[in-house]
């Protein structure tokens, strides 16, 4: 049976996939990783028609000895039920989009895994969880949209009132069975603050609450189907890929996807202005060199102290992750040339996130010489971003019928002072 073990644990103890998913943090503040890793050939997965198809044989080599094959088809089917696809741009240049979730970002793949996964679970355990998240972007939609629905799962979103895009704020505040709003009067750091206080109140020490956020390891194994999905399909065979990252959550998706299957020879990590995993990664500055968070355009990416860094730190170490992954950052002005370039040159529009990665992938060639096709991911869509794309390519705000229609159906937020006395009693309703 493959165990999870916390990355700061020295003795040794390690727990169940399970019991990894509803923690989601170790107790000692650390982070899950496995201790061994399945081996899934490449050849098992070729002929797989969809994702969803893949996904079930690579779960189940991961989770067989605690989901059923049958449990871990329909949850991953019901999960990943729409399109992932990958263009070619060029014969050296490849664009993975995953943003054709109900959420528009790459975050729906774990979020809607992740929440059928836990269902499962909680529903064999006779358990029910309540999940708080403080949210300033991608995370909270898709973490609201993949949660909503499920009978022993509800959800709690704390986001910043008026601090948030105002498609962001539709997508958070659209209602949804389980999930309710709540707009803070303060700021993103408010939020956090009354999750984390809410965690070690003991007027609230009876509710079940649990986390969602993007270091719980059940949203990292779904993540890590798209590489192999996009390997299968373009049948190249030892391709670079390139990450736009902020948490690097992603690009560790990538790792283990590598590890089990892929062989991946360079991970190129896309970063903007946050720069301390590129710097690291030129050996700049030594590990855990955090800075504090600077914005951007692409604000999916703002995180000046990505936590996934420990897991990928633990699992290999400083020597690897340089010469395997090679990082760069990309300012908002070379973010918006990059967008222009990309469109000029292909025709092609992506969201700000992607122009990062593309931009990297510029750098990456000149810098190496490394001629290999690279697989780029396409994170966002670019219609969650109408003003940056247009001012960027001087078009018409890009658009997308799904997000039209959750700009025109029911929203509901309760608005709240920053403080846990005003959260409590709808915490415990
Ligand atoms: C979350 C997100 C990222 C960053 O991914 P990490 O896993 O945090 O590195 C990049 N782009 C978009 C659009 C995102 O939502």
């Amino acid at each position: 049976m493959i165990c999870y073990q916390s990355t700061r644990d020295k003795q040794g103890e390690t727990i169940s996939f399970a019991d990894a998913l509803l923690k989601g943090l170790a107790s000692d503040g650390g982070l899950f990783i496995p201790t061994t890793l399945p081996t899934i050939p490449l050849s098992q997965l070729s002929s797989a028609q969809s994702i969803a198809e893949l996904g079930s044989i690579v779960l189940q080599a991961w989770l067989e000895d605690e989901f059923s094959a049958e449990a871990l088809t329909s949850i991953i089917s019901d999960a990943l039920n729409f399109p992932t696809p990958i263009i070619k741009l060029a014969e050296d240049l490849w664009v993975l989009e995953l943003f054709h979730g109900p959420t528009l970002s790459f975050k729906d793949y774990g979020a809607r895994t992740m929440a059928r996964l836990m269902e499962h679970v909680l529903k064999a355990r006779g358990e029910r969880r309540i999940i708080l998240v403080a949210t300033s972007g991608d995370t909270g939609s898709a973490v609201a949209d993949g949660f909503a629905g499920m009978d022993n799962i509800s959800v709690k979103l704390l986001y910043p009132k008026g601090k948030v895009s105002p498609v962001q704020e539709r997508q958070l505040i659209t209602e949804r069975p389980g999930v309710q709003a709540f707009a803070v009067e303060g700021t993103f750091d408010d939020c956090q603050r009354l999750v984390k206080e809410a965690f070690v109140d003991p007027k609230l020490a009876d509710l079940p609450l649990s986390s969602a956020n993007s270091i719980n390891i059940g949203r990292l194994l779904p993540q890590s189907l798209y590489y192999l999905w996009a390997v299968v399909n373009t049948k190249l065979e030892h391709p670079v890929f390139c990450v736009p990252s902020g948490n690097l959550g992603n690009l560790t998706a990538g790792v283990l996807a590598s590890l089990t299957t892929l062989d991946i020879p360079r991970f190129i990590a896309a970063h903007n202005a946050n720069h301390f995993f590129p710097d690291f990664l030129s050996a700049k500055v030594p590990a855990y060199s955090f800075h504090k968070t600077i914005a951007t355009l692409s604000n999916a990416m703002d995180v000046g102290s990505p936590s996934n860094f420990e897991r990928l730190y633990t699992m290999l170490d400083s020597h690897k992750l340089r010469e395997w992954v090679w990082g760069t950052s990309v300012d908002d002005k070379m973010t918006t040339t990059h967008m222009k370039r990309v469109y000029d040159s292909y025709g092609y529009v992506a969201c700000p996130h992607t122009a990062v990665g593309f931009e990297g992938v510029a750098r990456y060639r000149a810098n190496t010489g490394d001629t290999t096709p690279v697989i780029t991911l396409a994170c966002a869509h670019p219609a969650k971003f109408p003003e940056t794309v247009a001012a960027a390519l001087n078009i018409e705000p890009p658009t997308e019928p799904r997000l039209d229609a959750l700009l025109h159906g029911k929203v509901n937020a309760i608005d709240i002072a920053p403080t846990l006395d005003d959260l409590r009693p709808y915490l415990a309703a």
